[in-house]
């Protein structure tokens, strides 16, 4: 039997146990979710418990990301820590980290050492926690360190709190942290990310000084809403390209696809609905605050949402949710596709990234609403317009990939132009402000300058412009061009990075503006300023339909990239702009290690795809194909000599002359992707990254279009590989 059937009653029979464990599932259910929130955290609560005052004040000081941990203080906080995580059965501990291949990294060393020549204790120092040492020399650097300077180190993070995380049955104390070289160089994307944090609350607090309200730090917020698609692990086990990169190099489009929008917020089926309960029942454990999950519009496509929490901690817990996701479907014989486009010709999967700015208080600064409000709001939008409008290629280079590429302006996701949405009644303001000034939005002719009055602005609006890749949604900023497999970091470090960078830029002319004219209000220095930037700023400001066709053309005329290749657009991260308004946040040479990190991993992922597509055609595709053809010259050779007619048969002559054409079709184009291959090996990185997505990519895609005709045409029992059709409607 082919091996596709039989999965495909294993399926059938999966479903039925799944009906009846979901009727048998109380277990989550019983306990009451905020009981079992953060069991897993060494949290605020815990430091309180186990700590004296003195030390647990200050460590929540530092939680906070208000102080930085007293040296003294740390190997009391080292003691707690293991005994707390022992008190749970953990045996190691780990400096959990991301190094520039995104993707969370950690030694894990047991508690264990010497206490007498035959005895072991479990011990954990203080300078264990707040500095780990590793070999490094595996990690990519993009050319920071050579090998022989292998070594890097891991710094705690105290604002993201410990964990323990469980894995083959035992525990293990996963430390947050940083990474950087021996020489201090930044390895990873967490410690920008802090810096820009602390860069945006910098120039937010500048500018309440000037409005008058208080506080001592600004906090930003995230929070993502992560697709993904579910699939079962035995289907996805006879597909080499989901194994190894999570993507269908082939699969013609099933009969059935999206179109009839029956799936998006659908009934959940019970299979999944145990995977998504168990999910949420162990990110809960976490401390990762779950929200809410539903069927998205492609099938076999879903989405998870946690509530909104402190940035680097949501991409902590974002980047553990990914794990937990991918550990779990396993558990329920699924598998989690976290690929921006796993299936060619359906919706891809983005990562909503929603963000906002507060005080430490707890206002909100997006929001509009609140009138004493309006007045900032209106110069931090403005600070949000300019960084896009001057930094947009960087914040689509922070978010390519070559897997985002395939995503980017497909199937109802934000096209590559970087446009931003601020909604009908905004944009109606903002279009007023730049014509005519503050004063005129009033009625009153008396009253020169006066702050229009935002608070009727709809709240929450998210959902009226869903084709925007950047929406102002009523008191946040979605960015949705942001690919699903990614570790946001990055792109967040980018915008808060460039948005303080604006702010502070409009806060200087604002000054001088005030000190020129002696304007005795902030509204009336403030208004020149804002006018300018709002005019400035147009071209970025987009209310239409942005997958459509129109906007391509009205994006061109206004000046605006339709940057389709990340390749072309990386070389923005080394450039002299960016090094400028990176200062204190990366180095010149950090920038240019992260450039040659993401041109190498393109290439990287560009031939693995590649080479996997000969691979798969030459010996499962192919066999298949000559074997359909066999078949058919056979038939028709034996009814021929049958009929005993010399031309009988002309359509069924035609089917095989079709079929073995497209045969000899797909065999060329598998000889000029070997010769291009082959072209690649002399080339330097950069050359390499331009050539993959300039030749090679075109012509996979014409291996993908030859070897998904054949699909349709090969008997059904032939084909090796699960078609789009099983993968998708099974659960
Ligand atoms: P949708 O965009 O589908 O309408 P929601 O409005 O539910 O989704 O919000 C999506 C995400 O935005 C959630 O993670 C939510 O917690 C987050 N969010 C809500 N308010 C804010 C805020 N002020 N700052 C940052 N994120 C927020
Ligand atoms: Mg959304």
């Amino acid at each position: 039997m082919n091996p596709r059937a039989h999965v495909t009653l294993s399926i059938a029979e999966k479903n039925l146990t799944a009906k009846q464990n979901n009727k048998d599932a109380h277990t989550p259910q019983n306990v009451k979710s905020s009981e079992q929130f953060a069991h897993y955290v060494f949290n605020r609560d815990v430091v309180k418990l186990l700590l004296p005052a003195h030390i647990s004040t200050h460590l929540i000081s530092a939680m906070d990301g208000k102080t930085a941990i007293l040296p003294e203080h740390a190997d009391s906080i080292a003691i707690a820590m293991r005994e707390w995580a022992m008190s749970y059965g953990a045996t190691h501990y780990t400096h959990w980290f991301f190094p520039l291949t995104g993707a969370a990294a950690g030694k894990h060393t047991s508690f264990i050492d010497w206490c007498s020549p035959d005895k072991v204790i479990e011990q954990f120092c203080g300078s264990e926690l707040i500095q780990g040492e590793s070999d490094a020399s595996s990690f990519p650097s993009g050319g920071l360190r050579s090998t022989f300077e292998a070594r890097g180190y891991t710094g705690w993070d105290p604002s993201s709190p410990a964990f323990l995380w469980s894995g083959g049955e035992g525990l293990t104390l996963c430390i947050p942290s940083f990474f950087l070289s021996w020489s201090g160089d930044v390895l990873d994307s967490k410690l920008p990310l802090l810096r820009s944090n602390a860069a945006i609350s910098d120039a937010t607090l500048r500018l309440l000084k000037h409005t008058g309200t208080k506080a001592s730090q600004v906090v930003s917020n995230l929070g993502f809403e992560q697709e993904y698609f579910l699939i079962d692990q035995d289907f996805r086990n006879l597909r080499p390209d989901l194994v190894a990169i999570g993507r269908t190099v082939f699969g013609a489009a099933p009969s059935k696809g999206q179109e009839l929008q029956d799936h998006y917020f659908g009934t959940i089926k019970d299979r999944i609905m145990l995977f998504m309960r168990d999910l949420e029942c162990e990110a809960l454990k976490l401390g990762i605050p779950i929200k809410t999950h539903h069927n998205e519009v492609a099938p076999g496509q879903y989405e998870v949402a946690p509530v909104y929490e402190r940035a680097s901690i949501a991409i902590d817990h974002n980047i553990l949710l990914m794990l937990l996701m991918r550990h779990i479907a396993v558990k329920h014989g699924l598998s989690c596709l976290l690929h921006e486009k796993p299936f060619h010709a359906l919706n891809g999967s983005g990562k909503h990234s929603n963000w906002s700015l507060s005080t430490d208080t707890g206002m909100n600064l997006f929001d509009p609403a609140k009138t004493e409000n309006a007045l900032t709001f209106l110069i931090l939008l403005t600070a949000v317009l300019h960084a896009i409008h001057r930094h947009g290629n960087l914040l689509r280079a922070a978010i390519g990939s070559a897997s985002n590429d395939y995503r980017l302006g497909g199937h109802e996701a934000p096209p590559a132009i970087i446009s931003v949405y601020t909604g009908e009644e905004l944009e109606n303001i903002l279009t007023q402000l730049e014509e005519k000034g503050f004063y005129v939005t009033l009625a009153s002719a008396k009253k020169l300058f006066a702050i229009p009055d935002l608070s009727h602005l709809p709240k929450d609006n998210s959902d009226r412009n869903r084709t925007s890749p950047f929406a102002f949604t009523g008191n946040k900023f979605e960015f949705r061009a942001v690919g699903s497999s990614s570790n946001p970091a990055f792109v967040i470090a980018v915008l808060q990075t460039i948005v303080a960078a604006s702010l502070n830029l409009i806060l200087d002319e604002i000054e001088s503006e005030k000190t020129k004219h002696k304007h005795p209000s902030l509204l009336e220095a403030a208004t020149p300023v804002i006018r300018k930037h709002l005019k400035e700023t147009r071209p970025i400001r987009f209310a239409g339909d942005n997958y459509s066709e129109a906007w391509m053309k009205e994006a061109k005329k206004r000046g605006l990239p339709n940057i389709k290749s990340s390749v072309d657009v990386f070389e923005v991260i080394k450039s002299k702009e960016t090094i400028k308004v990176f200062e204190g946040i990366l180095g010149k040479h950090e920038l240019t290690s992260r450039y040659d990190v993401m041109i190498e991993h393109y290439v990287s992922v560009m031939q693995i795809e590649a080479k996997l597509m000969q691979e798969l055609f030459h010996t499962q595709i192919l066999p298949v194909a000559y074997e359909q053809q066999r078949r058919l010259s056979k038939s028709i050779l034996q009814a021929t000599q049958v009929l005993k007619k010399a031309n009988a048969l002309p359509r069924q002559r035609a089917q095989l002359s079709v079929l073995s054409e497209t045969i000899e079709n797909a065999l060329k184009i598998s000889e000029s992707l070997q010769k291009a291959l082959a072209m690649t090996s002399k080339m330097t990185m950069e050359k390499r990254a331009r050539y993959y997505s300039e030749k090679i990519k075109p012509i996979c895609f014409s291996l993908r279009e030859a070897v998904d005709a054949l699909e349709m045409v090969v008997d059904d029992e032939l084909w090796p590989l699960p078609k789009y059709r099983e993968l998708l409607q099974l659960c």
